[in-house]
């Protein structure tokens, strides 16, 4: 598999994908790609869903707690309104958040010279794979997954196991609403664990009452 493609001097566009559940580490990587820019002084700007303010307005924010400064945006097509076009590299977090309107804009800014970075939940609650990561999977340079630890079992684990009941594809949260699960362990769906606190709405809303 090709690494991460540092070496490369000229300006040659191209796709890097960070793909895996949550808890894996996906944004931490990305952060550590972006330095690695920022210290051979590439001008770097990183974008992130405004959906996803959990943490931050204006920084990404990864589980463990690492921080850099982004810019939120609503749309795909509003990192291409944003983008000061002297920037070399692009890095986006939460990139499955963008929907297929993404596909389109990453090849754009790889097509003409930059260096795209794109973070993402490769798979959703049930387990299927989580549009639009599949295709910049298929046009990216370089692929990295990287899997997160199951919580039952502690074996390597490639899913994204949702703990409260809800049929949203999307559900804005972290810990106490997902957790990583492996292969033998996801439940796709909602594990039956109704009886589970946090798995009530009251609980929910008293936790999102208290933050
Ligand atoms: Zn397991």
């Amino acid at each position: 598999m090709m690494k991460s493609m540092d070496g490369f001097t000229g300006r040659i566009g191209w796709l890097e994908v960070i793909c895996g559940p949550m808890f894996s580490g996906k944004s931490e990587e990305l952060m550590r790609r972006l330095r690695r820019a920022m210290i051979a002084r590439k001008r770097v700007q990183v974008f992130k869903p405004a959906m996803d303010d959990r943490y931050s307005e204006d920084e990404i924010v990864s589980h463990g707690d690492v921080r850099m400064k982004s810019e939120a945006v609503k749309s795909a097509s509003e990192i291409l309104a944003k983008l000061d076009w002297r920037t070399d590299v692009i890095g986006i977090d939460e990139s499955n958040f963008f929907g297929t309107d993404l596909i389109e804009v990453v090849n754009r800014l790889a097509d003409s010279g930059k260096q795209v970075i794109a973070a993402g939940l490769d798979t959703d609650y049930l387990g299927r794979p989580f549009a639009p990561i599949p295709d910049l999977l298929a046009l990216a340079e370089s692929i990295t997954k990287t899997l997160a630890i199951c919580m039952r079992c502690g074996n390597p684990a490639k899913h994204t196991q949702r703990l409260v009941e809800s049929d949203d594809l999307i559900v804005v949260g972290a810990a106490g609403l997902y957790e990583a699960r492996c292969r033998r362990c996801f439940e796709a769906g909602v594990p039956k664990q109704e009886l589970l606190e946090f798995a009530r709405p009251s609980y929910r809303f008293q936790q999102a009452a208290q933050s």
